[in-house]
């Protein structure tokens, strides 16, 4: 793969979580049949939502995401220190969309990351859900071994999420996404990393529950439209006019289909919606420059 390829796929992968995110928050909580009675199929960035977003305002999904890949950068070999403080930075511009669990954990954070995760899941329970998967794919950009992906993968999981399910799904999409940025087929690099997993059902079946924020519900609506779709469009498309937790599964969709098809097959009137397209193109080409060790 050529640099210029490797620093497509990068970008790709991020731009790829911010229009996932851009689009489906236009639907967030929304049963199809409303979406489909208000928009017939989504298929444009037009902001409004719940969240009454800007066109091209991103929400937690990419914001998060931004500061995971900012923090590893800060300190690509202890970034967990760096990832919080960037974490509470944002939580104290009082963001519109914050997930429960990660609310709560900033909320009795002190000093230790692990300990407000945990003590937040003895507190509330419930903490399976998606707000760690939602935002760890800088993981996959920024280092190139595995051991260094399922660790740095599964610790900004915890920093939040104590919930085992939670990084093991954190886990798996990194996995796929290190392969996706080898080069590898979609369908392969899925396939190869939820067998003998819960996720292997959604190889071939659609998943019979709503698309909700629990984690389980999120990664098998993700991997059954990967799977199911042709191009960028139609993978963030499908995960918009699902409602229910459609921004974070277009965002979590998204940033792998971002990976494999490119950021120059993302189209040009999605990529250049995006409000902060300059910090993602600065992120991305920072992501570029430590992996191949600039
Ligand atoms: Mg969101």
């Amino acid at each position: 793969m050529s640099d210029q390829q490797l620093l497509d796929r990068i970008k790709g992968g991020l731009y790829g979580v911010a229009v996932g995110d851009a689009l489906g928050g236009t639907t967030e909580f929304m049963h199809p049949r409303e979406i489909k009675a208000q928009y017939g199929y989504l298929t444009e960035i037009i902001g409004g939502g719940v969240w009454q977003l800007e066109p091209g305002e991103v929400t937690d999904d990419t914001m998060m995401t931004l500061c995971v890949a900012e923090g590893i950068l800060e300190n690509p070999a202890v970034p967990m220190e760096s990832i919080g403080r960037r974490f509470m930075e944002w939580y104290h511009t009082k963001p519109k969309d914050i997930g429960n669990t990660i609310r709560h954990v900033f909320e009795i954070y002190e000093d230790n990351w692990f300990e407000a995760a945990f003590l937040s899941d003895m507190d509330r329970g419930l903490s399976g859900g998606n707000g760690s998967l939602m935002r760890c794919l800088p993981v996959a950009l920024a280092y190139t071994d595995l051991p260094d992906i399922e660790r740095v993968s599964r610790m900004q999981s915890k920093m939040t999420h104590y919930d085992e399910r939670c990084s093991e799904a954190c886990v798996i999409y990194n996995r796929i996404a290190h392969r996706l940025l080898r080069g590898e087929e979609l369908r392969d690099a899925i396939v190869s990393e939820v067998a003998g997993t819960e996720y292997e059902a959604f190889i071939k079946a659609k998943p019979d529950y709503e698309p909700s924020g629990y984690v389980v519900d999120t990664f098998g609506w993700v991997l059954h439209i990967l799977l199911n779709s042709s191009d960028f469009s139609e993978v963030v498309q499908q995960a918009a006019n699902l409602g229910g937790d459609s921004d974070t599964i277009g965002a979590i969709a998204g940033g792998l289909a971002g990976i494999y098809w490119g950021y120059n097959e993302i189209p040009s009137t999605y990529a250049n919606a995006i409000l902060i397209k300059d910090r993602l193109d600065e992120v991305s080409l920072r992501l570029y420059r430590l992996r191949i060790g600039e």
